[in-house]
């Protein structure tokens, strides 16, 4: 019966089948903590998986050094996220590809003609994610895994997605508590309790709890009620948004210079909106939000979060949000876009904006120097609004 099935899975897979499932030795490239809840997915499906180590800067130096010069940073560090997870026996590795007029679609190519052109021997599975995301995200961790058991698919995937959830909630909680608690380090110690507890989780039941507990936990960190703490959204391209390698771990400076940080971008609000069929999402889109706040800018996406970056600025200066900071990878194609329209956004809204440019060659020290100018000119202008 099995056999049945997977054989009319078979004659529709347009992947590669050079390996065996049950050889398959899969790794994925690093993002911030997506580590944790794709390992419960994969693991779950019965798959064998290896992490490469978390972005570094010798990470960097082994994507810097296999790149073309002009390629964007995420490029750079998937890249060496690979090489590192070949040189530790990884022979399947997956990413994803989605529509839009940036360079992510060409990403899996290039990255699989320099591997072979080093000599590696691997698949690559790409999630392709330009139409019908559901089935081609199935089909992938099938064609990965060979599993057919529906129980299997139900545990992997309730699993990690109350992971992706929980991460997100317990980030959520880190970035409100940590520019306001009393004893410096308690947030950010409660935060990596619980991204352990999270990776830990292995019952469907115990994980629809977890935001619950995480927000239950964090309430009992002592804070300075009476604190004023600007709020910042964190805007800008997807992967240095979420990768705080990348990012220069801005959120964490960002909050213990007394400020909130609002990051507009979610691991698991993009993957809910992305693989949730159209007529299952009921509520408004991130996406269809900052099109209707964009407008007076721009008429259309043109790629990346480019469209994202411009209509959360109107938002924030809408709603009462202090100032933006705007992050973007060296050469970024939709971003160099949106920073060229933010300049007019902020003078029109009247909202400050501070541009963060992110490559290889970026110092920490300049650009902290920048934030913290920045800062200043946010409370500034907030104590001046509220007298
Ligand atoms: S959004 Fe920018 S940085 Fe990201 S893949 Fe596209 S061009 Fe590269």
């Amino acid at each position: 019966m099995n056999n049945t099935i997977e054989e009319q899975i078979k004659r529709f897979s347009t992947m590669d089948d050079n390996i065996p499932a049950k050889d398959r030795i899969i790794a994925w490239p690093r993002m911030g903590r997506i580590d944790i809840p794709l390992k419960a997915l994969l693991t779950n499906l019965g798959a064998k998986i290896v992490i490469p180590p978390a972005n570094s800067n010798e990470a960097l130096e082994i994507g810097v050094k296999n790149s073309i010069e002009g390629i964007c940073l995420p490029y750079k560090l998937n890249l060496a996220n690979y090489i590192m997870a070949l040189n530790s026996g990884a022979n399947t590795l997956m990413m994803f590809q989605a529509p839009g007029s940036c360079r992510l679609g060409n990403y899996t190519k290039m990255a699989q003609k320099t591997l072979k052109k080093m000599g590696y021997e691997f698949d690559m599975v790409i999630f392709d994610m330009y139409r019908n995301k559901m089935i081609q995200t199935l089909h992938a961790f099938w064609h990965v895994t060979r599993c057919l058991n529906p129980w299997k698919y139900f545990k992997a995937f309730s699993l990690g997605f109350a992971k992706f959830f929980a991460i997100d909630c317990a980030e959520k909680m880190l970035l409100y508590y940590r520019p306001r608690e009393i004893n410096k380090g308690d947030a950010e110690n409660l935060y990596n309790k619980w991204l352990f507890k999270i990776d830990e989780c292995n019952s469907i039941i115990k994980s629809k709890f977890l935001c619950n507990r995480i927000k239950k936990d964090f309430k009992k960190i002592k804070i300075n009620k009476n604190k004023e703490v600007p709020v910042v959204y964190l805007l800008g391209e997807f992967f240095v948004l979420l990768d705080p390698y990348t990012n220069q771990n801005i959120e964490k400076e960002l909050g213990e210079m007394g400020v909130e940080v609002r990051r507009q971008i979610m691991f698991s609000g993009w993957l809910e909106h992305v693989l949730k069929p159209s007529f299952l999402y009921k509520k408004e889109s991130h996406r269809e939000r900052a099109v209707k706040y964009a407008s007076n800018y721009m008429k259309r996406a043109i790629g990346g979060e480019c469209i994202e970056t411009v209509g959360d600025t109107v938002y924030a200066s809408r709603n009462g949000i202090d100032g933006i900071i705007h992050l973007m990878p060296f050469s970024c194609m939709p971003e160099i876009v949106a920073q060229n329209i933010l300049p007019k956004v902020s003078r029109e809204e009247n909202i400050p904006v501070l541009e963060l440019v992110l490559d290889e060659q970026t110092g920490k020290a300049g650009n902290l120097t920048r934030i913290e100018a920045f800062i200043d000119l946010v409370k500034r202008r907030k104590i001046k609004k509220e007298r």
